[in-house]
């Protein structure tokens, strides 16, 4: 899990990258910010990623 903070609205929130890593089939993956949905930035993976918002204690909330 990582965190980054929004360019656009400067709230912090986390991402992680998941599933299986396998040579080919590779797609462009967008971390989005959960509070306004601006890019942060975009990977070429295999993996999903998935965004969360940060509660009160600065933990990522599923
Ligand atoms: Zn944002």
């Amino acid at each position: 899990m990582e965190k980054v903070i929004c360019k656009k609205c400067g709230k912090e929130y986390a991402y992680e990258f998941w599933g299986t890593v396998y040579p080919g089939g590779k797609d462009k993956e967008y971390v989005d910010c959960p509070y306004c949905g601006e890019t942060a930035f975009t990977r070429m993976t295999s993996q999903n990623v998935s965004s969360y918002k940060l509660d009160a204690k600065g933990n990522p909330v599923r």
